[in-house]
């Protein structure tokens, strides 16, 4: 078998996607270095979301807060705001409690080895690997979906996944070169998310066609296999929308922890199977004909959206009023926006 990491390299050299935080190989081999603040926000926010969702979101946050002493600065809500919409709102309190380490316990400087990068708070071990190999230029290993659908292939591995990520980990780590390491990380990434894509690979175009043995066998569309998964079960909560008559929200900060955590958000039920309701205020609420739908990793949402007007005394239990002025909809998370956009148009301004 020929140098498969050297080809790949060459490919990579005239063929790298552009991102806002990675630098181009030939900048990389003129000496110009990653800003490892930058390459470890946007392995946060890649987790669980796609480039091009992301590069919006990373302009924003490397304009808002340059350094990660900006990052470690700002307020809480400031940071949760503006990560609305990407979803999986955890990585957004990690990204805050993230910096504030780096600051606290390595005077702003990110540490450049995968153990030391591995004790920040929200770093696992794939981004750990990922930060070390695209910003210190360390030999780690990166495997994500695409480089597991490329090691399937080019190995013919018909093993189902996850059951296999082993042994498509120990593949990947075979080929990671000494040389050139970081680009080789992402040369196999931009392999998988643009020719060896998941149903119909480029394999004419393919640096690896000559040697990947699903080419030759004729399975690589198949590939990788996969354990079926289990349907994915629905839950149901009830979500309260009160407008008070100067035009006021009634919102409140979601508990820290659980889904959506420390996000703007209605009051409401808990999410079960049959949530009791549980009203802010008393009032005469009046239930929407449509609900919103949402899905999350594990489950779908179906919220019950109940509306209501109300005058200036009400107290209610929980959340507070926002002024027309101070409520933004988009520091909403997608659940709750989609929640605000059946309901305002009931609640609309007369
Ligand atoms: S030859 Fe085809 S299947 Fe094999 S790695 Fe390349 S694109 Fe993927």
């Amino acid at each position: 078998m020929r140098d498969l990491s050297a080809e790949l390299l060459a490919w990579y050299d005239t063929h790298a996607r552009e991102m806002p935080w990675r630098v181009a190989p030939a900048d990389r081999k003129a000496g110009v270095l990653p800003d490892p603040y930058a390459v470890w926000m946007s392995e946060v926010m890649l987790q669980q979301t796609t480039v091009a969702a992301v590069r919006d979101y990373h302009r924003k946050f490397m304009t808002v807060w340059p350094t990660v002493r900006d990052l470690a600065a700002a307020d809480d809500a400031d940071v949760m705001a503006a990560w609305a919409g990407l979803g999986y709102y955890a990585r957004a309190r990690n990204l805050l409690k993230c910096a504030r380490a780096v600051v606290a316990d390595y005077d702003g400087v990110f540490p450049d080895t995968y153990a030391e990068l591995l004790k920040l708070p929200g770093i696992g071990p794939y981004t750990a690997a990922a930060v070390a190999a695209i910003a210190f230029d360390r030999p780690e290993t990166v495997v994500d979906g695409n480089v597991e659908r490329v090691m399937a292939r080019l190995y013919d591995i018909h093993a189902p996944l996850p059951g296999s990520k082993a042994e498509l980990t120990a593949r990947a780590a075979e080929l990671t070169p000494q040389t050139r390491p970081g680009d080789y990380a992402q040369a196999v990434m931009d392999l998988g998310a643009t020719i060896c894509t998941p149903r119909s690979p480029a394999c004419g175009i393919c640096p690896w066609r000559d040697d990947c043995a699903a080419r030759i066998a004729g399975t690589a569309a198949e590939l990788p296999k996969k354990t079926p998964k289990k349907k994915t079960p629905t839950r149901f909560g009830i979500v309260y929308v009160a407008r008070r008559t100067d035009g006021a929200w009634l919102l409140e900060t979601r508990p820290e922890t659980g889904l959506l955590g420390g996000m703007l958000g209605w009051p409401g039920s808990e999410w079960g199977d049959n949530p009791e309701p549980q009203p802010p205020f008393a009032a005469d609420w009046r239930e929407l004909t449509e609900e919103a739908r949402h899905t999350f990793t594990h489950f779908h949402l179906r919220l019950k959206i109940m509306v209501a007007r109300t005058g200036p005394a009400t107290q209610p239990l929980r959340g507070e009023f926002l002024s027309q002025a101070k409520f933004n909809p988009t520091a909403l998370p997608t659940a709750m926006r989609k929640v605000f956009d059946l309901a305002s148009v009931t609640l609309r301004d007369d």
